[in-house]
């Protein structure tokens, strides 16, 4: 069965409180009947050495007076009242007992009796029925000649030690149950007071929903465990309702961008259809239509890297890449389409480096740059790529005289589906999703893309990437 924190924190910390108590009970009650027992044989004991002088004449011989609780008393100055006194022979025989013993004897046990006959003491507990237990010393007289002469017992009622403790139990019974009750309503009271903010957190995370992400848990100590605790799961609902947002907007960016292309070529096909037997406009639809199927394409392709690149992240294949072979490939190929375009495309320097990481993927990032640069160049215009070193990176740089980007769009033209000219749905540029590609393979590359920009002036785009140590 599963009890809560408060339950289980209240039991602990009551059990513990018992058995403290168990434990302080028994240790005091112990020490006090140590202490009690040590001055009850400290008495009997000093009664029973001033009977053997009594009972022993200066002549070495046995004779107990008949008034020798008188004697004891007026000689030895030893107080008798309280002490039970009685001497007996070796064979058990009484020679004499005080007068509060009124006719009964003291008993002696065979192993009392053995301990004697060699002459040892013996202090022992005498339970009564009916009475209280007797605290007694037994004490023989040996000589030398003749052996065991005599014994002397003296005892003296526990009836004092037997009430204190009868009390004290009492009084710790009672006591301890008290405590335990008191305790245990206490403990759940303070487990209850320290554990309420987590009740508190656990409803306030029930009701944060994915439609409530903006809500969030009201912290009032943040410094404590438990406010850590809610800041932290702050923090996380923070981070949820980001990658919520970012979903919803990428959603809503690739289904729109998705639909015009759409829109357009049913717009054609109805055209065609409508125009009859004229083969003409159905050549034309079907013409803009492959371009609107290619441009999906290209977006869906580009999501589908997107989302490769991500993935690629914790796996991907990392070996040592030339930079200035792939720079030099990709600058090849697009050479063609600059020129046709008029747009001079110079490589300024090309330093052999190395990094590590996946080519065809450092080749995707290189090809946007460059792409993105003669694409936004007009003709007539220039583009420059250099590649160098710089404190243990490759310093790539993609310089054109281009259109220009300005300072308020700079921030976000590597969001997917940024477009600067957000009107533009056909000819030059794409879906908005080349830079996010490029800052995704540097990211995963662990490099990165800075922008410097002057709207009419041109942009410039530095690429870092970490130098690889192996040597290719
Ligand atoms: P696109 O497919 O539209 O080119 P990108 O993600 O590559 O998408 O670029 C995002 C936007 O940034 C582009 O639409 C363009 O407006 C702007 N941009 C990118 N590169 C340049 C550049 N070299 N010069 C000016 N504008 C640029």
């Amino acid at each position: 069965m599963a009890f809560s924190i408060r339950t289980r924190l209240t039991f602990w910390y009551t059990a513990l409180l018992t058995v403290s108590l168990i434990v302080f009970a028994a240790t005091f009650s112990y020490t006090l009947s140590r202490l009690f027992m040590s001055r009850l044989d400290a008495q009997v004991g000093s009664v029973a050495n001033m009977m053997v002088h009594t009972v022993m004449n200066p002549r070495g011989e046995i004779l107990l007076p008949a008034d020798f609780e008188i004697i004891l008393e007026r000689f030895f100055g030893v107080r008798t009242a309280g002490s039970y006194i009685q001497v007996i022979d070796p064979h058990g025989n009484i020679l004499g007992r005080s007068a509060n013993l009124e006719g009964a004897s003291l008993p002696i046990s065979k192993e009392t009796y053995e301990h004697a006959v060699i002459g040892d003491t013996t202090f022992e507990v005498i339970p009564r029925s009916g009475a209280y237990s007797l605290r007694m010393v037994t004490k023989p007289i040996v000589f030398k000649k003749q052996g065991l002469v005599a014994i002397v017992q003296v005892g003296t009622s526990l009836e004092l030690m037997e009430e204190i403790f009868n009390s004290l139990i009492y009084i710790f019974t009672i006591g301890i149950g008290v405590a335990i009750v008191v305790a245990g309503g206490v403990g759940m009271f303070l487990a209850r007071k320290a554990l309420y903010p987590v009740t508190e957190i656990t409803s306030a995370a029930r009701r944060i929903e994915a439609e409530s992400l903006n809500e969030r848990i009201d912290v009032a100590m943040p410094n404590d465990e438990i406010g850590m605790l809610a800041t932290t799961i702050n923090e996380m609902i923070e981070r949820l309702e980001k990658s919520f947002s970012q979903i919803k907007q990428f959603t809503a960016d690739a289904s729109h961008e998705l639909k015009t292309p759409l829109t357009i070529m049913k717009g054609e096909m109805e055209i065609a259809l409508r125009s009859g037997d004229d083969l003409k406009y159905v050549k034309e639809a079907l013409e803009s239509s492959l371009e609107e199927v290619d441009r999906m394409s290209d977006i869906v392709n580009n999501l589908l890297d997107l989302t490769k690149i991500e993935a690629e992240r914790e796996a991907a294949p990392i070996i040592p890449v030339q930079v200035d072979s792939v720079l030099t490939e990709r600058f090849n190929a697009i050479k063609r389409v600059a020129a046709e375009k008029g747009v001079e495309l110079v490589m300024v320097k090309n330093s052999p480096l190395t990094v590590s990481g996946e080519p065809v993927r450092i080749g995707q990032l290189l090809s946007n740059l460059i792409d993105n640069a003669v694409k936004y160049t007009p003709g007539g215009g220039r583009v420059s790529v250099s590649s160098e070193s710089e404190n243990g990176f490759a310093l790539i740089r993609v310089i054109d005289t281009g259109v220009g980007i300005s300072i308020e769009d700079q921030p976000y033209i590597f969001d997917r589906f940024f477009r600067v000219d957000k009107a533009r749905t056909g000819g030059i540029g794409g879906a908005g999703l080349g830079l996010s590609i490029c800052s995704e393979i540097a990211e995963s590359l662990k490099g990165t893309i800075t922008i410097e920009s002057e709207p009419g002036l041109g942009s410039t785009f530095t690429l870092r990437l970490p130098l690889c140590n192996t040597v290719a």
